[in-house]
Order: C-alpha cells, then structure tokens, then sequence
C-alpha cells in the first residue's frame, strides 16, 4: 500500500479542529517564534475529553507541523503526542499557524532538575510510588540511568527517521504522565536531512547553553541546500559524512554531566563550565584534571556517581561530550553501552 495514500487516509479520519474549539488557559511557554498555552475544548466539543496544548508560531510554524506529522508517523513515542495543526488567518496580528499536542503532563526534566529532590523526584513520578529505600549514590545513579536511557530512545527514534533536533534540553523534555516516561517535545528547529527540509536557517540561534561548538550542522563544504529530490538521493551519504545527529548528542552529554553533578544544574554554573571547557578545548579529561584538584563537595560527589562500576558513566559521558562530532558515540551506540548493562528502575524493564 502506498506511504502517500496510507498518510492521507490517517489524517482523514482524524479529529480536526477550528480555532472555536478552544478556551485557552494558562500560558506555558513563550519564545522568538510562538506562544504556548494550555487549552480545554469549549462547550460545544463538550462531549470530547481531554487537555491539549496550543502553540501559536509565526512562519516557522509550517515547518514545525510538517516535522511534527512526519515525526507522528515513524517513531511517535518519541515525543509528545502531535493532534493537528492548521494556519489561521483570521488573527489580526497576520497569519499564525495553530499546533496542538495532548498534554502530556506538568513536568518538564529542567522543572524536575530545578527541585532539591532530584532525582528522587523522578524515581517518585516514573515508579507511581514513593520508594522507601536510603539515600544514596548507587540509587542516585540508577534513577540517572533510566532517564538517559528513555531520552537516548527518544533521540534514537528521531535519528532513525532522519531528523536531527538541534534544540534538546531540559526546557524541551516532557515527563508524559501517561506513558511514565520522557518524551522529546519542541521541533521548532528540527531538521529533516533526508528530504531537505528546513535545512540550516541562517537565521536560526542554537541555545548556546547546550549546543555543540561547531556552528553549522553540516561541514562549511557544503554550501546550501540542495533541491528536495537531489536531498533525499544524496542525504544518506551527507549523513555519513557529516554525521549532523551527534549535535543532540553533545547536548544529551550536557544533560547527563547536569544530572550527575548537581552543581552544574543552575544556568550560571552551566555557562561557567561551557566557559572552562573551551579553554580546555572540549576536552572533558583535561576539564577534570582541571578542577578536580580543588573542587567542591558537591563536585567531588558527581565525579564519584560517573565513576561508579569502574567509572563507565564516566566513558559514556566522555563519549558524548567530545569537540569532534564523529568522535562523539550515537543514539543507538549509546544505548548498547555497557552503562546501561545494569538493571534501570523496575518500571522501565515493564514499560519497554
Ligand atoms: P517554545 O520553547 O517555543 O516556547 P515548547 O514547544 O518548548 O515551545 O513549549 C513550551 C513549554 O510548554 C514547554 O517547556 C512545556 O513546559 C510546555 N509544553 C509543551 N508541549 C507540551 C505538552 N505536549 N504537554 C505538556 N506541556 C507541554
Ligand atoms: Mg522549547
């Protein structure tokens, strides 16, 4: 059965939505392209369930509906679950393209990250229960693991499909309280290498907080994009070549390195460290040696949580965070790491 008619006839026969069928509620998010609120169906849908999030984009939301569709399709538990999307040209500020998800839940990693119970907290919300079990580095380390775990699957699933995120971070990891695990939300600056789409925005800023060094995705040897059907024959190779996924995977690593050490969550630490690791020419070891001589306690506990089992979060990590994008692990490698030999938190092993 063609891919095209099977796509067209699900999307037929799934619910549509007009700008009326909202009562938007409590903004959740603001940024340089779009607002994001949450939303309840009014009285007249009043007979369908359900709370949904609504993001108002500027032009770019076209691309972020197409990237969404496509995303729904082959590998939708990778992130938050896309409804529809529809341009609205009644709004008298211009043209503004409509997104809806399900929402998914309260809590964002950065939220969970931010809260002194990390990552108790999210042993708490991923289990369903409060584990009445002592504190400690092991546990600590074991909650860190299953998170990684569920954001490599996530990352995984989109490299797999051909698309690359470029804006993975805490803000942009949702804890779906329906699946009890992390979902990748925020495709706004998503590319899709294999058909060429949205290919290098010059106008596009990463977040420098956790963005890879290097500035462009694909090397300066390749100059523009190329036409959608010479894209889709050649992107596979560019792929090889460039390996333009192992920017989400640095941004992964930084996620990791703030999981572990506790310090490094607040975004001043975060943009100091960012800062020593570029004089340390993204070197990772040369970092330690660095600071580990006169570090914290609170340091000094991170270092000892990635050197647990004969430091193999620490492999990972440093596999992760590397100047080189074809020196730093993929998605998939990752998962097959020996960190993750040991066994997760119980619910994962039942979810997956
Ligand atoms: P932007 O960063 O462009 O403002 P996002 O897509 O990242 O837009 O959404 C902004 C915020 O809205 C997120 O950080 C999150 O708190 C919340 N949010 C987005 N999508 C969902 C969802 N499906 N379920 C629950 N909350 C969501
Ligand atoms: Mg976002």
């Amino acid at each position: 059965f063609d891919m095209f008619v099977l796509a067209f006839v699900e999307r037929l026969f799934r619910p549509t939505f007009r700008k009326d069928d909202f009562v938007v509620g409590k903004k959740l998010g603001e940024g340089s392209f779009g607002v994001v609120y949450k939303v309840s169906l009014s009285k007249k849908r009043s007979n369908e369930e359900g709370e949904y999030v609504l993001k108002k984009a500027t032009e770019y939301g076209a691309v972020e509906i197409w990237m969404n569709e496509r995303v729904r399709r082959a590998c939708g538990n990778s992130c938050a679950d896309f409804v529809y999307g529809f341009l609205d040209k009644s709004s008298k500020k211009g043209p503004e393209y409509w997104l809806l998800w399900k929402y998914e839940g309260e809590s964002t990693l950065a939220g969970l990250m931010q809260s002194k119970e990390f990552p108790y907290n999210v042993e708490t919300i991923i289990l369903g229960k409060v584990q009445d079990l002592p504190k400690g580095l092991e546990r600590e380390n074991k909650i860190i693991q299953t998170i990684m775990r569920q954001l490599l699957f996530a990352l995984d699933g989109l490299h797999s499909t051909g698309i690359i995120h470029r804006d993975v971070k805490p803000q942009n990891i949702i804890f779906s309280e329906g699946s009890r695990s992390f979902k990748i939300i925020d495709l706004g600056a998503a590319a899709d290498l294999r058909v060429g789409i949205n290919y290098i925005p010059k106008e596009f800023l990463l977040d420098p907080r956790y963005a890879a060094p290097e500035q462009y995705i694909m090397s300066t040897q390749t100059p523009s994009a190329p036409s959608a059907p010479v894209a889709a024959a050649l992107s596979p190779v560019l792929w090889q070549m460039n390996l333009p996924d192992r920017f989400d995977i640095y941004s992964i690593g930084l996620i990791f390195l703030q999981m572990a050490f506790p310090s490094l969550r607040s975004d001043s630490n975060l943009i100091q460290f960012n800062r020593q690791l570029k004089r340390c020419d993204y070197d990772l070891t040369a970092w330690r040696k660095l600071v580990e001589p006169r570090a914290s306690a609170d340091l000094r506990r991170g270092f000892e949580l990635v050197d647990l089992d004969g430091g193999i979060g620490w492999e990972l990590l440093t596999s992760m965070v590397r100047y080189k994008a074809r020196q730093r692990i993929s998605a998939k490698a990752a998962l097959a790491h020996p960190y993750f030999d040991r066994q997760g938190l119980l619910a994962l092993s039942v979810m997956q």
